[in-house]
């Protein structure tokens, strides 16, 4: 983000911060001095700042700027998950989302506000598409999480453990903002994260993925919610674009890249009726027979706008036994902050719609629930015409 073109300091990553000081005149261990103040300390006043000179300061406040988005909303699950709304500088309000769990806390956090893809379990894709975040938005979350949880006080340890690039939005149609936010999520000098810790999930935009390794080496996450092109061209539109077979390719060049263990996690969505039955359990273990990963498997968490519905325990089970037996690592999520609507696919905040799909959406559920009412009152009539 910048502010009447003064570059904005908390979006920096550590190359961009040293070459802003070289082109200042400056040692670049002055990059190293302001990403601690910013991302170790917490601190955006560059007055505090007192380990770097009175007259260095006084040229960074004229010439930069210390920009964090604003925390609008704050809620606190019964379970223990937070919830933060954002509002970015293009006006739309976005969610971000705390998970602490035994030995590590996890933040969810947005890329977009809004998202263009559409799948139809996700309450975001409903809400159109308004804007990119800038770095400074994407890292400003973490920042936030910190300050919100006390992560930035002496000796305090940081409460957020783990990230996924899973909240609003699609993080490789925002590319460069999201792989410069990564950098400093990862930096020593920042937030110090372990790349096995910061996870990208991804609907499957291929170009980007095949690219990915030259900028990153974080975790990957693939939103896969179908056995089949057919069923995933129904869910998620982008599959017609970029098909199941080539999106696994990709992917397992990426994961190749890495040079290490890690495998890629499959995340699949279960809605009742759609993609739940026991043959898609058996296509999806024959479809992932060559492709090590991991499968992460997340009953469907209800939202207006949507007429899906969450599949009962007996077929989440039998779901995961069919896979266990295959021999996957299966975990299913367990559903978290719901009474506060930040279960996974819940994620609304308040999007400006630059499309028209949200007021499309909208038509659809408001003709649905009409249809609904004149279906039940013709069926009342049939009841009442039977008794007669
Ligand atoms: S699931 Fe992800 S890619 Fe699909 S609409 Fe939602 S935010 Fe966008």
């Amino acid at each position: 983000m910048m502010v009447a073109n003064k570059p904005n300091l908390a979006g920096l990553s550590l190359e961009n911060l040293r070459a802003f000081f070289i082109d200042l005149g400056e040692k670049p261990f002055r990059a190293e001095q302001i990403m601690k103040w910013i991302h170790q300390r917490g601190v955006v006043d560059i007055d505090v700042m007192t380990d770097i000179s009175k007259p260095l300061r006084e040229k960074l406040k004229a010439t930069t700027n210390i920009s964090l988005p604003k925390v609008v909303e704050d809620y606190l699950s019964e379970d223990g998950c937070h919830k933060w709304i954002i509002e970015v500088v293009s006006g739309s309000k976005v969610e971000m989302v705390f998970i602490p769990e035994a030995g590590r806390g996890t933040l969810c956090v947005s890329s977009q506000a809004g998202c263009s893809l559409d799948c139809t379990f996700c309450a975001t894709g409903k809400q159109g598409f308004n804007s990119n975040l800038s770095i400074a938005e994407v890292i400003g979350q973490l920042w936030w999480a910190n300050k919100k949880l006390g992560g930035f006080k002496d000796k305090m340890e940081r409460p957020v453990s783990n990230v996924v690039m899973m909240g609003m939005g699609e993080p490789l149609l925002n590319f460069d903002n999201v792989m410069e936010a990564l950098n400093i999520m990862m930096e020593d000098c920042a937030y110090g994260l372990s790349k096995r810790k910061v996870t990208i999930s991804t609907s499957g935009v291929v170009p980007a993925i095949d690219k990915l390794k030259a900028y990153t080496d974080a975790s990957l996450a693939v939103s896969l919610h179908a056995p089949n092109d057919e069923l995933r061209n129904q869910i998620m539109p982008i599959n017609k674009k970029y098909p199941i077979a080539k999106l696994l390719s990709s992917v397992s060049g990426y994961m190749d890249s890495l040079g290490d263990k890690r495998v890629a996690v499959i995340e699949y969505t279960l809605i009742k009726g759609v993609n739940d039955h026991r043959q898609h359990a058996r296509d999806l273990a024959e479809l992932l027979k060559s492709f090590p990963c991991k499968i992460n498997l997340i009953p469907f968490n209800p939202f207006s706008l949507s007429d899906y519905e969450r599949p009962s325990s007996s077929a989440i089970s039998n779901f995961r036994q069919i896979l266990q037996t295959a021999g996957y690592t299966v975990t299913v999520r367990t559903t978290r902050a719901y009474d506060i609507g930040a279960a996974c696919g819940q994620l609304v905040g308040d999007v400006t719609d630059q499309t028209r799909r949200s007021s499309r959406h909208k038509r659809r559920s408001e003709q649905a629930v009409e249809d609904r009412k004149v279906f039940d009152s013709v069926d009342n009539l049939a009841v009442t015409a039977d008794r007669l």
